[in-house]
């Protein structure tokens, strides 16, 4: 089952009652454990499409956290009519809810040095292998490099996807 799914994902702002489509028809699924590298010039919708993606995110993460803990048909109760039982699962949840498993990051090598880039997105790889899809925005295409796919967004559209190659330094480590 995919993380997360979007099917014909639309955004308009409004300026003065007149609509701006920022994202047009967007599709895209994220499957467990996978990295994404959205890639596309200035305004093309990249940092509204991950703002929404994260709010999907967190919507099914809350939902799957609390069904954990058994408090499903306490959803949308307000805390002070939960007992206090009730409330320690409430804790349990919000510690379990901090084990994300996709981390979205909005430009993560942007204004740093290489080599401190580099440290970054090691980081983010690590965090990869361990079993968090990762979702990053990112104009660098040695950043997008890390992704194991990469969504290139026009005008709000998905003009197309690349899947990457693997990288050459996991190649060397798989023949080992
Ligand atoms: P990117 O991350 O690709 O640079 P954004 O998602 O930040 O693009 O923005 C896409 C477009 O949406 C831009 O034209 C931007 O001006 C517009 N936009 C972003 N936020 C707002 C907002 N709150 N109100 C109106 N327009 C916005």
């Amino acid at each position: 089952m995919s993380l997360i799914e979007v099917e014909r994902l639309n955004k308009n702002y409004f300026t003065d009652g007149v609509p701006t489509g920022i994202l047009r028809d967007v599709n895209l699924k994220v499957e467990e454990n996978e990295f994404v590298a959205i890639m596309g010039p200035s305004g093309s919708g990249k940092s509204t499409l991950l703002h929404i993606l994260g709010f999907l995110e967190r919507k099914k993460i809350i939902e799957e956290t609390v069904e954990m803990v058994g408090l499903e048909r306490r959803l949308h109760y307000e805390t002070s009519k939960l007992s206090g039982g009730e409330k320690q699962r409430v804790a349990m949840a919000r510690a379990l809810v901090n084990n994300p498993r996709m981390i979205l990051a909005d430009e993560p090598t942007g204004n740093l040095d290489s080599q401190s880039g580099g440290i970054v997105m090691d980081t983010l790889k690590q965090l990869n292998k361990k079993g968090h899809a990762v979702v990053l925005v990112t104009h660098e295409s040695y950043t997008a490099s890390y992704a194991s796919r990469i969504i290139h967004l026009l005008d709000g559209q998905v003009e197309r996807e690349e899947l990457m190659a693997r990288r050459i330094d996991e190649e060397k480590m798989f023949i080992k």
